[in-house]
């Protein structure tokens, strides 16, 4: 199957490639750009497309890339909020996902960054290269004893729920399911409301969708304990920005974690180290010393590249095949 692989780094294309090279039954073509209306023609006569979380499958990108030959869609992320797969069924195209490849990735991630935050690790990194050996300002607190709350206890969230109870965490737990295996490491589930209010590290693991955008918005900050700390390594539109960063000027927010932001997509995956940041908003979240933001790299480690891969040239092959795939995705 000739497969046009749109928004590539060095790093898709080498765990692709050693995926690809076992059977070596597809002709992948790397692109650079992102997939949208205005790069679609690039994939002209190509049977299927393999695309990443910031590549755009609206309406019009899906009809061209239909009226171009391809028949499927090969996503190399387990979020799809960015294909519309109402047209892509009228298309009669498939499309496919990597619904887990390692929910441990993220989970670690995760709880880097509280741990990086509570105890200023990037403060004292940056210090100690300088010379400087000072504490003050470098004062911590302790997880034991702390309540920490997880929303979405799904793949995810379920190893971080298991993580931060192994410290010694109270974790409250919010999910429209309950995860029984919480139960044995005694994990609580409690409404929305209570775990915003009760919480002191908020970590968020639901998917983006219209009930669940801005689930942080001002009136929750101002529910939350006096110095919480806020994690978001899922999706941006989860977090309402600006009133975090209310939040943040005003102490109400301790500390906050990113991995995803709500505009990420004009930032993130790119080198942007010469150029001069247009997003006021993002440039303000970077001027806060208790903020650590990382760029949408929780994924980011060998296992979990080496999973996507392998599912990837899976469900090209079950295109190819013309078999049923389990990961792939039914319009709602
Ligand atoms: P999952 O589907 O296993 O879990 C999601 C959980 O959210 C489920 O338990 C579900 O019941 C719950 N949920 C859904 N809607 C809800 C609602 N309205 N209210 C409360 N709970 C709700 O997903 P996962 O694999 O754990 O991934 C979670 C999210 O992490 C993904 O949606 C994705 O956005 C994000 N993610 C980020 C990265 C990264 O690199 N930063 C990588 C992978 C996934």
């Amino acid at each position: 199957m000739r497969v046009a692989v749109f928004d590539t780094h060095a790093y898709d294309r080498r765990f692709l490639d050693e995926a690809n090279q076992a059977a070596g039954r597809h002709d992948l073509v790397f692109f650079e750009p992102r997939l949208s209306s205005q790069t679609a023609a690039l994939a002209e006569g190509f049977d299927a497309v393999c695309v990443f979380v910031n590549d755009h499958l609206d309406a019009e990108t899906l009809r061209a890339l239909h009226a171009g030959g391809t028949r499927s869609v090969a996503l190399r992320c387990a979020g799809y909020n960015n294909v519309d797969l109402a047209v892509a069924h009228q298309l009669r195209m498939r499309v496919a996902r990597v619904p887990a490849y390692s929910p441990h990735a993220v989970a670690e991630h995760t709880v880097a960054l509280i741990l990086a935050l509570n105890r200023k690790i990037h403060r004292a990194h940056q210090r100690v290269r300088e010379g400087n050996f000072a504490l003050d300002g470098l004062l911590g607190f302790e997880l034991q004893g702390r309540t920490a709350g997880v929303i979405g206890t799904g793949r995810i969230g379920v190893n971080v729920a298991r993580i931060l109870a192994s410290f010694g965490c109270r974790v409250l737990a919010y999910d429209v399911v309950q995860a029984d295996e919480l139960e044995r490491y005694g994990v609580e589930y409690v409404d929305l409301d209570t775990l915003i209010a009760e919480s002191n590290v908020i970590t968020l693991h639901v998917p983006l969708m219209p009930e669940t955008h801005h689930v942080i918005d001002a009136d929750a900050v101002a529910r939350m304990p006096r110095g919480a700390m806020l994690i978001n390594t899922s999706r941006g539109g989860l977090v309402d920005t600006r009133a975090v960063i209310d939040g943040l000027k005003s102490g109400q927010v301790g500390s906050l974690g990113l991995d995803v932001y709500e505009e990420e997509e004009a930032i993130f995956f790119q080198d942007l180290s010469d150029a001069i940041i247009q997003d006021d908003v993002f440039a303000r979240l970077l001027s806060f010393p208790n903020v650590i933001v990382t760029g949408h790299q929780a994924f980011f480690t060998e296992t979990a590249m080496r999973n996507i891969a392998e599912t990837t040239l899976a469900n090209l092959d079950g295109f190819e095949d013309g078999a049923a795939l389990e990961t792939e995705l039914q319009p709602a």
